[in-house]
């Protein structure tokens, strides 16, 4: 029988198969649970990735699971005609969790759907065109997500995109004041970049964002996809500056690591579209029942285990260790940053950081670089682990950057 990753490079991405052969992880998954994942040879992972932030509570939550599984039994997709309860309980939950004001939910099953709602929702709302976006930002690569994800690999085939979007630099409030004009509907922002290499924008920046798109009346849509739950050391991204955006996308984490489910939450203006248009957008699959039920069970275990809290300290523990090895090998490592469990190791050059990310799945911890800055490895594992898996992780990356070095010093 024709092994699954030799079908996997056949039939489904023989690019993406080279670049795990290159990183040592041509290999087939198995099963997992927690903090670990085990291949199909019986070799075990630590994942120190989580699914760039899907897995704040792990691979097969106890309790998301057992959630999942009484709605399985009972009815698993909405007839969509009559109401889904866990799906309505979902949405008044969310409006009760995210920042004042945010009172409406839209369902979709990813992170890019939800971003397809608010780019629909802003246009709609505001009667305006322009959207802008950051360099370095990721949305999504559905059609209007990749146009407000400025990466030429990724949009350059798929031209023509959507029409006005302007993209200004990340973190620059300067910059952003330049772009506004009375034709903006909205400036979509990442709490803190993810796949632009764990960007922290510099204080004050969020607030100053709001400003200006109040003052230029377009909305301010948070991409919390991937800063959402927990995983920066608060709730929301958005809580580090105390901003209320005008919506919120969630994905990623919301669906407790079982099940795809994406949200954009938002003011209730914003969605007021839906009352002359209730059809204007729609998803079959958006927010069915199998996965509000994961969604429901997954807010309350981060809330009840204060999860966000857990993120702050645990992260703090492996940022520390992190500055060490950044001391211990300076001529590896540029920079370690982040916020919470969403950290970054930016290394000298991407090919010294494809080499560590190599030795790291050798010694069974599984990372990956950013998608849209291959220089930076980041580090966002589930938010329930403890010390002892930050230790873990730490000493498999110890010894995978003395191998790089020795590795390196024979190319020279
Ligand atoms: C992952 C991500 C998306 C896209 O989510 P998908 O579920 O992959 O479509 C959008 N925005 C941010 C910030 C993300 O990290």
């Amino acid at each position: 029988m024709t092994d699954a990753f030799t079908l996997f490079e056949r039939h489904v991405n023989p690019g993406l198969a080279g670049l795990l052969r290159f990183t040592g992880l041509d290999r087939v998954e198995s099963h997992a649970e927690g903090p670990y994942v085990w291949d199909t040879t019986g070799k075990r992972y630590l994942d120190f990735l989580g699914l760039y932030g899907t897995l704040n509570l792990g691979h097969r939550h106890p309790r998301v699971v057992e959630a999942v599984k009484r709605q399985l039994d009972r009815m698993p997709m909405s007839v969509r005609i009559l109401v889904s309860e866990p799906t309505a309980r979902l949405a008044a939950k969310l409006a009760e969790i995210t920042p004042e004001g945010l009172e409406m939910v839209f369902f979709g099953n990813s992170g890019a759907e939800a971003v397809e709602a608010a780019i629909k929702l802003a246009r709609a709302h505001t009667g305006r065109p322009t959207l802008v976006t950051t360099e370095g930002g990721f949305h999504g690569k559905t059609m209007g997500a990749l146009s407000l994800t400025p990466r030429p690999q990724y949009q350059d085939p798929a031209k023509p995109l959507l029409p006005g979007v302007r993209v200004v630099p990340y973190g620059d409030l300067k910059a952003l004041e330049e772009a506004m004009d009375e034709t903006v509907a909205a400036v979509i922002v990442e709490p803190v970049q993810g796949e632009g290499g764990i960007r922290v924008p510099p204080e004050g920046y969020l607030r100053g964002v709001r400003e200006l798109t109040r003052r230029w009346g377009a909305l301010m849509i948070a991409d919390e996809v991937q800063t959402g739950l927990g995983r920066t050391g608060k709730l929301w991204g958005v809580e580090w500056e105390a901003v209320a955006p005008d919506l919120l996308t969630s994905a990623k984490a919301l669906g407790g690591g079982v099940m795809p489910i994406g949200a954009c939450v938002g003011r209730p203006e914003v969605f007021s579209v839906f009352k002359e248009n209730p059809l204007y957008h729609s998803s079959t699959f958006g927010g069915n029942p199998l996965a509000a039920a994961a969604a429901l069970a997954a807010i309350e275990v981060t809330l009840e285990e204060n999860l966000p809290q857990r993120a702050l300290e645990v992260g703090a523990y492996l940022m520390e260790g992190l500055k060490g090895l950044a001391e211990a090998f300076p001529h590896l490592i540029a920079e370690v940053r982040g916020r919470g469990l969403m950290l970054g190791v930016e290394f000298q050059d991407a090919d010294i950081g494809a080499l560590v990310v190599a030795e790291l799945a050798e010694r069974g911890v599984l990372t990956a670089f950013g998608l849209n800055n291959p220089q930076v490895v980041r580090l966002e594992p589930p938010l329930i682990i403890g010390k002892e898996h930050v230790d873990e992780a730490l000493s498999a990356l110890e010894e995978s950057l003395k191998a790089t070095e020795k590795a390196l010093e024979g190319l020279l």
